[in-house]
């Protein structure tokens, strides 16, 4: 029967019994079936928050035109129109139209980009159907499934609590209260504010501690944050601190063109006694001719092909200005649990008191052996590596799975892998688990390292614990062997776990203990001490092959790759090792961290590279001492309580996979498939989105250097102008738009990845850039110049004149085109030759317009150009040949001489 939503619409839930909210979702702890699930999906909907509130497209278009470049166009337009220069005036109106319209373009595709790029991020739920956990994404969760809730998770959908275990949320993105609040599940009478709703959990808040259940009571649009029509991730501004470098740069040119131009009009007039009319006309030409139009929207594609290249090697960016910051970061603090190794792991040896156990078969494929002497392992002759077993599977929150013919896992890849060595043995986990229900548990976190839970048994309850071995072996008093419980022996396996450490196994302690019937709450003082150590568990879980080579290439870019992991000191240093890192046997633990203050601790992180045993509140104390050290640090995290340090570091790097929601929200940067290497791979493309960017500027600023150059001349030499103002204008708009936007597309440098990090102070235009561009600026205008007093001194007519001083300037720009995809590399070889198919197609396009312009009539007309012959053409193109190896010849100095 079809549920009534709209009668459900006015229940005040947190005034509601948990069965009475459960009776009215016609719901149950159990969860709802399977075919309810589909009906409640097509009813109700997806559960998706709506979109934020756009601008609207016209005011969107028109912020494009408020801007000071633009308003000094508009400006040059009414000077000609007062002029009585209509066609002048007409032109430079199309040409605000025009880039407007273009910019309006690029931003609303540059939006897209990043949004697809968002939609990468999608946020699952763990729910109960049918009587069975398992993980959804957060779309699909229907009114009345019931969610459950642990550490790090974001809010899926309105819940009212139904069960709370030291349930503790985080609702700023809803309150604005940054104090985790602490959630019960008992009914209240009394009208409440949200945030003193204690028995509700809401969309999009974070469970920061504690473990709780809830049942939805609302999705998408109709939770209380889809009704403030706040999307948390919403699309960001597209301004990152270069954008308005670029934007204060724009404005600084602005002010120097028009104080230039006055400048050139007092001489012009008072020297020259060249006419007002005239003059006027020239001041319009410079500043059209030096203002870099296309610049804003070359700038915001070039950072939108970068998010999209990087999401495209598996990094997604969350914040844009990450896109410049990675270029310049120095250090990288890496996890190696999943991050720098595999995360795919196997158990490959038990040790207990009296055996040693191995164990056959690799990844979650249950199809391996357990193994003692060389003979496969009877169970029912095992008393204590059963009991183990029985841990292993029972205390463990991880499923495993077939998926066409693939087997894995949801959940902690250790204890999936746990969950494989059980089905390796007879044991089975779904049986083990029928057979003995959990009664409470004790969730695992970073910085305790153990899980515990209570489970039922036949005469008694069990409390099974599992974690970091010098933590268990501290809460135990003794050990089990095949002749039952003796004195604990420390010594024996203090050795037996670096050795196993030693071979870069991870590793895990198990031990339990029987308690009387009564009990069926679990509390810290139960596993405190007396519990029975079972034995070590040897998980082994390789280096990542593409971590190896990204280690090195660090190494060669001058970043410093650090590991900071949670796990054993040997374990860590001997995986270190595999991976290259430097100087992995000196490995500094959390509590040497703990007895270092913070003049030490600069020092150590200057000669260590490997921190072990490290709790989330380590990382915030390294990454702090890094960045006071000055480096721009780049930290990786995947627990709740990384989210701090995720937070106070330059690029917060989060798992898309087993990262939590919370870090994730913290994160600049979250790694699509939890790989090292892809951090490595943002890098690369952080600097390439930075080189392309300076490409950009290299290239297009002398065009406009030169054409204000050419007509600041003929103002002070007193002849007509070479290029006139609507010429200029149809110049930057076909080049910006065509030429300067193919360097967005261009590849990394081959030496990208071995210059050191970017300096955060350095300008981006420095003194080098600067020089090349005042360079580039005066040979444009020499040959600019040069061909037109050519043609006058030789009495071509002005429109042929003219027509020839347009196209010697475009078509240098073509040439220099291929100089400027290298900043100070050759250009004259082979591959710089063949460049980018955008390039070609650039050109081409260019070859194409400038055609038309010269010998179709109508443009003819407009422009007020004259046609020319073959042997112009070969002027041209053999005065540009020259200037391509002029410029070649600069870069050849600069490589070498500065
Ligand atoms: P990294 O910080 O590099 O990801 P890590 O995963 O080893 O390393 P933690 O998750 O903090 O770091 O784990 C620390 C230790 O806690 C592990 O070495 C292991 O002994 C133990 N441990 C890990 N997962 C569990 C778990 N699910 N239950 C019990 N103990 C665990």
């Amino acid at each position: 029967m079809k549920i009534d939503k709209n009668k459900l619409d006015n229940y005040d839930w947190y005034k509601t019994s948990i069965e009475n909210t459960l009776k009215k979702f016609e719901t149950s702890k159990n969860g709802l079936s399977k075919k309810e699930t589909v009906e409640r999906l097509d009813n109700f909907g997806k559960n998706k928050l709506p979109s934020p509130a756009q601008k609207h497209p016209v005011l969107k278009f028109l912020s494009h035109y408020n801007n000071v470049l633009i308003y000094v166009l508009f400006a040059a337009a009414i000077v000609t129109a007062l002029l009585g220069h209509w066609i002048d005036t007409i032109i430079i109106l199309a040409v605000v139209v025009i880039n407007g319209l273009i910019s309006y373009i690029q931003e609303g595709k540059a939006e897209k980009a990043l949004d697809a790029v968002k939609n990468m991020l999608s946020t699952t739920a763990r729910i109960k159907r049918e009587g069975e956990i398992r993980e959804i994404t957060a779309e699909e969760v229907v009114i009345g499934d019931i969610i459950y809730l642990k550490p790090g998770d974001k809010v899926p959908a309105d819940l009212r609590l139904i069960e709370s275990k030291n349930l503790s949320i985080n609702e700023a993105s809803l309150t604005g209260e940054s104090v985790p609040a602490s959630k019960k599940t008992e009914i209240f009478k009394q009208e409440l504010a949200l945030g003193d709703r204690k028995n509700m959990a809401y969309s999009s808040t974070i469970v920061t501690s504690g473990e709780g259940i809830g049942v939805v009571v609302a999705t998408g649009k109709d939770t209380e944050i889809g009704r403030i029509n706040q999307m948390i991730s919403s699309v960001e501004k597209l301004k990152t601190p270069l954008i308005q470098q670029v934007d204060r740069f724009g404005k600084q040119l602005t002010l120097f063109i028009l104080s230039l131009g006055f400048l050139v009009l007092l001489i012009g007039r008072f020297l020259r006694g060249t006419p007002f009319d005239e003059l006027f006309l020239s001041v319009v030409g410079i500043a059209v001719a030096a203002i870099p139009e296309g610049l804003p929207a070359v700038i915001t594609i070039t950072l939108a092909i970068g998010v999209q290249r990087m999401a495209a090697r598996n990094a997604i960016i969350r914040k844009l200005p990450a896109v410049e910051t990675l270029g310049s970061v120095s250090i990288i603090s890496s996890d190696k649990t999943g991050t720098l190794t595999e995360g795919e792991m196997t158990v490959k040896t038990v040790v207990t008191a009296d055996k040693d156990y191995t164990i056959s078969g690799n990844g979650y494929d249950p199809s391996g052996k357990l193994i003692n002497k060389e003979k496969e392992v009877d169970l029912s002759k095992e008393s204590v590596l059963k009991e183990l077993l029985k841990n292993a599977s029972l205390n463990n929150d991880a499923r495993l799975v077939q998926k066409e013919n693939n087997w894995i896992i949801e959940g902690s890849p250790t204890e999936g892998a746990l969950k494989t060595l059980v089905a390796k043995s007879s044991y089975d986990n779904k049986t083990l688990a029928k057979n003995n229900p959990r009664l409470d548990s004790i969730p695992f976190n970073s910085d305790k390292k153990y899980m515990a839970t209570l489970n039922q048994g036949d005469n008694n309850n069990i409390i099974y614990l599992k974690g970091a071995p010098e933590v268990v072996l501290d809460m135990c008093g003794e050990q089990l062997t095949e002749a039952g419980s003796k004195k604990l022996d420390k010594d024996y396996w203090g050795k037996r776990q670096d050795e196993l450490a030693s071979n870069g196994y991870r590793l895990l302690a198990l031990a339990y203990k029987k308690i009387d019937k009564n009990t069926k709450e679990l509390s810290l003082d139960h596993i405190q001490s007396e519990m029975i150590f079972l034995g070590i568990i040897g998980v082994m879980d390789p280096p990542r092959k593409e971590a190896i080579e990204a280690v090195k290439e660090c190494q060669e870019a001058n970043i410093k790759v650090k590991m900071i992991t949670g796990d054993h000191a040997t374990t860590a240093s001997a995986i270190a090792a595999q991976l290259g890192i430097e100087n992995p046997s000196e490995v500094i633990t959390g509590n040497e961290i703990n007895n270092l203050d913070d003049i030490e601790l600069k020092e150590v992180i200057e000669k260590t590279y490997v921190f072990a045993r490290v709790s989330p509140e380590h990382k915030l104390r390294l990454v702090t001492a890094m960045q006071e050290l000055g480096y721009i640090t780049a930290m990786t995290g995947d627990g709740v309580n990384d989210a701090p340090a995720l937070k106070k570091s330059d690029i917060g790097v989060a798992m898309g996979i087993n990262g939590t929601e919370a870090t994730k929200e913290a994160a600049e940067m979250v790694l699509a498939d939890d790989n090292f290497a892809s951090i490595i791979n943002a890098v690369e493309e952080g600097r390439t989105v930075y080189d392309n960017l300076k490409k950009a500027l290299l290239f297009m600023l002398p065009t406009n250097g030169g054409e204000a150059l050419v007509i600041m001349a003929a103002v002070l030499f007193g002849f007509s102008l070479p290029i006139t103002p609507v010429q200029i204008l149809w110049i930057n708009m076909i080049t910006a738009v065509t030429l300067a936007l193919t360097l967005a597309f261009e590849p990394m440098e081959e030496d990208a990845m071995k210059r050191p990090p970017r300096d955060t102070g350095e300008s981006l235009t420095p003194f080098s850039l600067l020089l090349r561009i005042g360079f580039v600026s005066v040979i444009l205008t020499a040959t600019t110049l040069g061909i037109y007093t050519w043609a006058i001194s030789n009495d071509l007519a002005l429109p042929l004149a003219r027509s020839l001083a347009v196209n010697m300037l475009v078509y240098g720009e073509i040439f220099y085109l291929f100089n400027s995809r290298y900043m100070t590399k050759s250009s004259l070889n082979l591959k710089g030759f063949k460049a980018t198919p955008w390039v070609w197609k650039a050109v081409g396009a260019v070859v194409v317009l400038q055609f038309m312009f010269v010998y179709f009539t109508p443009i003819q007309t407009i422009f007020d150009v004259a046609p020319l012959n073959l042997s112009h053409w070969l002027i041209i193109i053999g005065v540009n040949c020259l200037l391509f190896l002029v410029v070649e010849l600069e870069k050849y100095i600069s490589r070498n001489f500065y």
